[in-house]
C-alpha cells in the first residue's frame, strides 16, 4: 500500500476511533465516499437537464443545478458486459478480454467472466479503507468465482445479468412478451452475497423469478441502508440500476406517474431513487464528503421504439458506435467542493472513474498494466484542464471510430438488433465535427483532408498500443 494511502487509512482510523457518528464522518480530513447509480440503457435524453421533453427527473435535474452535467461523457462499448467492464476496471475491454465478437454480452452459464487478475474499482477502494457495497445488475460473469463478493465488494444485492435473460417462453413469444411483461417470463434470480463472521462468501438465491415490479426500489433502499450503517467509515456504493432495461417493470405508485408511458414511469422511479440517495447523505451529514455520479451503460435501445428511450440529438443508440450508442449522460454531485451550475464540454469516459477516484482518496493506479483511466479531478475541482481529448470507439475486438477533440472518424459502421445498416468498411472513413453536428448527420471528410489524416493517425497509433486479450465471452471451454 502506497504511503500516502496508509496516512488517510490511520486518519480515518483515529477520527472514526474518536468522534464515531459526529460531524467528523464529513472532515475534510476523511477521503470522500462515492456513490455511482448506474441505469441500464437510459439515453443521452432521457432527463430533463439534457432535455428530455415529457420525463420529469427533478432530483437528477437537482444533481445537474447544484454540481456538474458533463455534455461529452463516454462508456467503453455500446452494450452492458463491457461497458461494465470498462467502468470497473479502468481498462478498455479488448485488454482484459470482456468483449465479445460471437455474442457481445455474457449469458448464464457462460464459463467466461472477470478474472482474478483485474483491479476492479471496488478492491482498489477497498484496500484504502473503504467498505463496499453493490445493488444491482452484474454482468461480468454469473459463476461464484466471478460474482461481486469475488471481486472487491464486501456486500452484494442484485441480479447477475441483464434482466430479458433466463426466458420462461417459447422463442417465438419472447419479443411480444415485451409488451406485457410479467415477472414470471424472466427466471432471474434475486441474489444476496457477503461475507460471514468467519470471513466465508455467503451467496444465497433470495427470489427466482426476481419480483422485477419492486427490483428498482428495493436496491434503492438497500443502498440507503448501506449508507447509513457505514456513515463513520469512508464507502462505495455502486447502485447499477436492472432498469430501463426492458422488460419495463416499475412499483405499482410509479404506475401512470409519467406522460411518456411504461418508459416515462421507469425513469421517474430511477429518479426517485436518486432522490433518496441524496437525501440520505444529507440526513446523514455526509454530502460534503460524497461524490455521486450517475450515468448510462450505454444509449437507449432503439429497437424496442415507444419502450426504448431517447438519444437527445444524437445518432442511433444501443450497440453502435454512433455517438448515441456510447455518450451517456454524465453527472457529478459533491456540494462544497464541485461548483453548482457547471456544464461541462470536456471528454471523460466511465473508464476515468477508476483514475478520478483513486486520485481524490490517495490512492495510486495500478503500474503493473496498460490503463485507460485520466485523473477528471482537476475539472470537477474546476481547477484544471480534462485530461481527455482522445476516445476510441470499439464494437467487440474492432475499433470502428475514433474521435480527437470535436472530430470523430468512422472506419467502420453497423446497425445493431435488426436497426439500421449493414456492417460497412468506409474508405476514406466518414468524418464528422461534433461541436457543429453532434447528430453526426455532415460527413466532412472530402473537405477537412488534413483533419481526417490526423484523426486516423492518432486512431492507428492508439490501436498499436492496444494488445488484443483474448474473448472471454466467446470461450466455451475452460473454467
Ligand atoms: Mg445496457
Amino acid at each position: 500500500m502506497p504511503r500516502t494511502a496508509r496516512l488517510a487509512l490511520l486518519l480515518v482510523a483515529v477520527l472514526a476511533a474518536c468522534a464515531p457518528g459526529s460531524p467528523e464522518s464529513s472532515s475534510p480530513d476523511r477521503p470522500p465516499n462515492f456513490v455511482i447509480v448506474f441505469a441500464d440503457d437510459l439515453g443521452w435524453g432521457d432527463l430533463g437537464s439534457y432535455g428530455a421533453p415529457v420525463i420529469r427527473t427533478p432530483h437528477l435535474d437537482r444533481m445537474a443545478a447544484e454540481g456538474q452535467r458533463w455534455t461529452n461523457f463516454y462508456v467503453t462499448a455500446s452494450v452492458c458486459s463491457p461497458s461494465r467492464a470498462g467502468l470497473l476496471t479502468g481498462r478498455l475491454p479488448v485488454r482484459n478480454g470482456l468483449y465479445g465478437d460471437q455474442v457481445r454480452v455474457l449469458f448464464p452459464d457462460f464459463v467466461g467472466g472477470i478474472q482474478d487478475e483485474e483491479i476492479t474499482l471496488a478492491e482498489a477502494l477497498r484496500d484504502l479503507g473503504y467498505a463496499t457495497g453493490m445493488f444491482g445488475k452484474w454482468h461480468l460473469g454469473d459463476r461464484p468465482r466471478y460474482l461481486p463478493t469475488r471481486h472487491g465488494f464486501d456486500y452484494w444485492f442484485g441480479i447477475p445479468y441483464s434482466n430479458d435473460m433466463m426466458s420462461t417462453l417459447p422463442r417465438e413469444e419472447q419479443r411480444d412478451a415485451f409488451l406485457d411483461p410479467k415477472i414470471e417470463y424472466w427466471d432471474v434470480p434475486l441474489i444476496r452475497s457477503e461475507r460471514d463472521e468467519a470471513g466465508e462468501i455467503v451467496t444465497e438465491t433470495l427470489e427466482q423469478p426476481a419480483d422485477q415490479t419492486t427490483i428498482t426500489k428495493r436496491y434503492a433502499e438497500e443502498a440507503v441502508d448501506f449508507i447509513r450503517a457505514h456513515r463513520d467509515e469512508p464507502f462505495f456504493v455502486y447502485l447499477p440500476h436492472s432498469m430501463p432495461h426492458v422488460p419495463l417493470f416499475r412499483a405499482p405508485d410509479f404506475e401512470d406517474h409519467s406522460d411518456a408511458g411504461l418508459y416515462g414511469d421507469v425513469i421517474e422511479e430511477i429518479d426517485w431513487s436518486v432522490g433518496r440517495i441524496l437525501d440520505t447523505l444529507e440526513e446523514e451529514g455526509l454530502a460534503q464528503n460524497t461524490v455521486v455520479f450517475f450515468s448510462s451503460d450505454n444509449g437507449p435501445w432503439t429497437a424496442f421504439r415507444t419502450q426504448g428511450g431517447l438519444a437527445g440529438p444524437l445518432r442511433e443508440g444501443k450497440g453502435m458506435t454512433w455517438d448515441g450508442g456510447m455518450r451517456v449522460p454524465g453527472l457529478f454531485w459533491w456540494p462544497g467542493t464541485i461548483a453548482p451550475d457547471i456544464v461541462t464540454d470536456e471528454i471523460g469516459s466511465t473508464s476515468d472513474l477508476l483514475a478520478t477516484f483513486l486520485s481524490l482518496s490517495g490512492g495510486v493506479l495500478p503500474d503493473d498494466r496498460l490503463m485507460d483511466s485520466l485523473d477528471l479531478a482537476p475539472v470537477l475541482r474546476g481547477d484544471g484542464e480534462g485530461p481527455r481529448n482522445e476516445m476510441p470507439f470499439y464494437r467487440g475486438s474492432e475499433l470502428y471510430a475514433y474521435r480527437v477533440g470535436n472530430f470523430k472518424a468512422h472506419f467502420i459502421t453497423q446497425g445493431a438488433y435488426g436497426l439500421a445498416s449493414e456492417r460497412t468498411e468506409h474508405d476514406p472513413p466518414l468524418l464528422y465535427d461534433l461541436a457543429l453536428d453532434p447528430g453526426e448527420q455532415w460527413d466532412i471528410a472530402a473537405d477537412r483532408p488534413e483533419v481526417l489524416a490526423d484523426v486516423t493517425s492518432r486512431a492507428m497509433r492508439h490501436r498499436a498500443g492496444v494488445a488484443v486479450a483474448p474473448s472471454e465471452f466467446d470461450r466455451r471451454t475452460g473454467d
